[in-house]
């Protein structure tokens, strides 16, 4: 028999569910981890005697899965948290949201409120999350230093805000920005043209190109009420998918975030042009937006993906709760109780979500090859009691509190519910202060 092999990390668990090969759970497994790539998935008796580990954990009444793909946000407006509730979009996007915004972001702003919301997607299962927001320097920045795995979208507007003139000085400060994190190996940055209402045929075409030449993701709310649709057929004759379509915006680097109307045109046009969807079904249900039809956008073969939307509009950032609501609504909106079922939720967080960023050669399953980046959820507790599906206690019984280890690229975010990159308490006293100015002054 050969020698054991070093190797940096054995992760023993007493469930894993990779998401590949799918809908399956082992038992008495072993992850095993070296230079932060994921070497084997074993048996715990085979990885004892095949691999000799600089570290082991055990984790005998855990789960692990790949780490959450929370794939559309604005980290920094973790800091708007619960500052205007209970309103539609337009009012409360023009009537409360953007004068803050305007009157309160800045670089220190975006930062903070960055860093408030990784800690808290952290210890909700998220390692990778997909941003829009103004100053995305410092959201980069901030994900770099937290060892968080991060796509960064800058804003692109035709009108000014704290971080821009117009179109031309938006692109101008995000190519910049794109090319000092061009080689980086966990963020990497892409486009936010906000909306069709808030950008011109000429800005979004300029998007499109330069995008193509860069391969970088594009990201953008599309179809997120009715009322955006029905602006844009009064204004531009068409619908915003068709819009998009032909000003060369559709493609596979395009995460199409909310649709929420949804006919056989978009669903065509979104199939054809390999588009993805990323689903936000509590901002769509808190803002009463609408309902996307996740069952069949899958069932056309259209990949959908899951993120939390900004906390200003959520409101946290949970993506296991997020799990649980789209399961949930999947099923009133296909009137079909088997649609998105637990292993199909699991799989919109993590795999999906890799694929709507283009990471799916490096995270989204626990494969040999990929990326470690793992997490682990503790399911001890009376309320996950008793466990014939460990996957559907994670989906279907509130699970975000029961996430205790994370990791990226092998490397721990969370250790025994306890925060390694990012400072809680600091955090908490930041939040505090930023409440009280803006509370204060708005
Ligand atoms: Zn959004």
């Amino acid at each position: 028999m050969s020698a054991p092999e070093t190797v940096s990390l054995v992760i023993k668990a007493r469930w894993i569910a990779p998401v590949v090969p799918e809908n399956r759970v082992f038992e008495h497994c072993a992850l095993i981890v070296d230079k932060g790539v994921i070497r084997a998935l074993v048996p715990q008796e085979e990885a004892d005697k095949r691999f000799d580990a600089e570290q082991t954990i055990f984790l005998g009444n855990h789960l692990l899965t790949p780490g959450l793909v929370n794939a559309h946000g604005h980290a920094a407006m973790s800091l708007l948290r619960g500052l205007a509730d209970d309103l539609p979009l337009k009012t409360w996007l023009e009537q409360y949201i953007w004068p803050t915004e305007n009157r309160w972001v800045n670089e220190d702003m975006v930062r903070d409120g960055t860093e408030l919301a990784m800690a808290e997607m952290i210890r909700s299962g998220t390692t990778c999350f997909s941003d829009m927001y103004f100053f995305p320097g410092q959201a980069a920045q901030a994900a770099q230093q937290a060892h968080m795995r991060a796509h960064i979208h800058f804003p692109v507007f035709d009108m000014p805000s704290a971080w821009g003139q117009d179109a031309e000085d938006y692109l101008r400060k995000g190519l910049s920005l794109h090319d000092d994190f061009r080689a980086h190996p966990l963020v990497r940055v892409g486009f936010g043209p906000h909306a069709p209402y808030t950008a011109s045929d000429d800005t979004l075409k300029r998007v499109a190109t330069l995008a193509q030449e860069l391969d970088a993701p594009i990201q953008i709310h599309l179809h997120e009420t009715a009322q955006e649709v029905t602006d844009s057929l009064n204004e531009h004759g068409k619908r915003p998918s068709q819009r998009l379509a032909e000003l060369g915006l559709l493609s596979p680097l395009t995460q199409c975030v909310h649709m929420t109307q949804v006919d056989d045109s978009d669903v065509r046009l979104l199939s054809e042009h390999g588009a993805h969807v990323v689903h936000c079904p509590e901002s769509n249900l808190k803002l009463a937006s609408g309902f996307c039809p996740v069952q069949r956008l899958l069932d056309e073969g259209i990949n959908v993906a899951l993120g939390t939307d900004g906390a200003a509009s959520n409101n946290d950032l949970s993506l296991l709760g997020e799990m649980k609501t789209a399961a949930l609504l999947a099923k009133a909106v296909a009137g079909r109780a088997d649609a998105l079922d637990a292993h199909g939720a699991l799989r919109m967080a993590t795999l999906n979500g890799a694929r709507a960023l283009g990471l799916e050669d490096r995270i989204g399953s626990l494969e040999v090859g990929k990326s470690a980046d793992v997490i682990a959820v503790e399911l001890s507790d009376l309320s996950s009691q008793p466990i014939y599906n460990p996957v559907s206690q994670l989906v279907y019984t509130d699970s975000s509190h029961r996430v205790s280890h994370a990791w990226v690229a092998g490397k721990a975010l969370l250790l025994s519910r306890q925060l390694q990159t990012l400072n809680e308490r600091e955090l908490i006293g930041k939040a505090r202060w930023w409440a009280k100015q803006i509370g204060n002054q708005r």
